[in-house]
């Protein structure tokens, strides 16, 4: 446990013992967290409705109250990124007021005792003229260059070497393989990534000895010609080779170079439905790979995705509050059977997730946890206690027809909770709601404004009868 992690488990204990809905939660000695790293990735560039839930739109006092309802949650770790158009040196008002944002809140972090992570991109590059502000990624004005094209890859790095410098105080930061970036000019594969990853794990090593350098195989298989031609199922395929591809190389690679490794072949619907099912979808990463990677003294990071929170790609499931308290407590189930210790899970609209990050954060401590009692905990925390049991009802519906669940091929659906109410009973009883007075964790806004959010989300879940 380094002294950060130390700080950090000591704040939680602290912050347990003086909430109830903590202590209520929790044994009065709190274990030792399953997670040494319990990680959140902010994806801040999408536009959304209400704009006040967009985090591209956020100032300090937005992103500060999230940090501290994270800690509160047990979360000890954040994640930032530079989005897709703003990947440049930046020549805005807005983008230096941005950054000048983020490193104040760098400071609040270490202050927090959490660790702050940023992640690093490769070949992609804004097509937003110079002087013109940089905006929602659906705008898609960006570009990849291939590195084997000459002065682009000291182009490309030349702009994670901007980023490193800026946030050299971050305790890790991550190589991320594509989705933005990669390149499929068809000479490129994986050792043309690995080139970024030696180039930024040697920058990271001079600017700062102590950061981690994660190599993140997220996408790794659009370091190849026409990579979606055999649709997901190859895709996903490929991030299994060019995963092995990388920790083949880590001995070779700087000490400071670790893994970070998706697993989607884990939790995801996606993937389970590419393979015809949980049951056939190769399990990945392996025992034997995990043992490999610590054999050669790296750490892995498994980098979750899609399940606290999803994207403005699956327009249904976009913009509106999610429960996966089941699924969350699944994948941290298998992560914890595997021997991983350090998770990172995604938000996109923050305020939106309060109950996944609540379950996150508890879950990523003691993924054994009751999932009921993580569910009526939350309600607790944000319904009048005389109408606490009503919410607990009306997430346990929510839970049960989640659009997670709904992508999920059958034989990868979890038992659904106990919940009587059908979809108009549960909208009626969400209406009669009222928020909790006094909620005991820092919330990073309003519960009645939740409770709102939470009414329209149900009005949003079409595909659920
Ligand atoms: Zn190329």
């Amino acid at each position: 446990m380094t002294r950060r992690e130390f700080v950090a488990a000591c704040a939680v204990t602290a912050a347990a013992a003086s909430s109830p809905t903590a202590a209520l939660s929790s044994a009065p000695a709190a274990p030792k967290p399953a997670f040494a790293m319990r990680g959140v990735y902010f994806h801040d560039g999408f536009a959304a409705e209400p704009s006040r839930h967009a985090p591209l739109n956020w100032h300090y006092p937005e992103w500060e109250r999230q940090m501290r309802w994270m800690r509160a949650c047990g979360v000890n770790a954040v994640e930032f990124a530079t989005m897709l158009e703003f990947n440049r040196i930046p020549s805005t008002d807005f983008e230096r007021k941005k950054i000048a944002d983020r490193l104040k809140l760098l400071e609040l972090v270490h202050k927090l005792g959490m660790q702050f992570g940023y992640l690093l991109t490769n070949t992609v590059v804004s097509t937003v003229p110079d002087g013109e502000a940089p905006g929602a990624q659906l705008g898609n004005r960006a570009k990849t260059l291939c590195p084997r094209e000459p002065g682009n890859f000291e182009k490309t790095l030349d702009i994670a070497r901007f980023y490193m410098k800026t946030y050299r105080e971050a305790d890790f930061f991550e190589q991320f393989a594509a989705d933005w970036g990669g390149c499929e000019c068809g000479k490129c594969g994986v050792g043309d990534y690995l080139r970024y990853v030696r180039a930024q794990a040697e920058i990271a090593a001079e600017l700062n000895p102590k950061a981690k350098l994660f190599a993140d195989t997220w996408c790794i298989a659009f370091w190849r010609k026409n990579p979606m031609e055999g649709g997901w199922r190859a895709v996903f395929d490929h991030e299994i080779e060019g995963t092995r591809e990388v920790i083949a190389a880590l001995g070779s690679l700087p000490k400071n170079v670790h893994i970070a490794m998706p697993c989607h072949h884990l939790y995801r619907p996606l993937a389970f439905k590419e393979y015809g099912g949980k049951a056939k979808t190769p399990v990945f990463p392996t025992k034997a790979d995990l043992a490999k990677v610590r054999s050669l003294g790296r750490d892995t990071l498994a980098w979750t995705h899609f399940v606290m929170d999803d994207d403005a790609y699956r327009p249904p499931a976009w913009g509106i509050v999610h429960c996966e308290v089941r699924y969350i407590a699944d994948l941290l189930r298998k992560l914890k059977a595997a021997e991983v210790n350090r998770v990172v899970g995604n938000l996109y609209l923050p305020m939106l997730q309060l109950g996944n990050t609540f379950a996150f954060g508890k879950l990523s401590r003691e993924p054994d946890m009751e999932v009921g009692k993580i569910v009526s905990d939350f309600a607790s925390l944000m319904a009048h206690p005389a109408d606490r049991a009503a919410l607990d009802d009306v997430l346990r519906w929510m839970e049960n027809h989640s659009y997670w669940q709904e992508q999920m091929p059958e034989d990868g659906k979890l038992p659904p909770m106990e919940c009587s109410l059908s979809k108009e009973e549960a909208i009626r009883a969400a209406d009669a709601i009222r928020p909790n007075p006094k909620p005991d964790l820092p919330l990073p806004y309003p519960a009645a404004d939740w409770l709102a959010d939470l009414r329209r989300s149900l009005g949003r879940m079409t595909w659920a009868a």
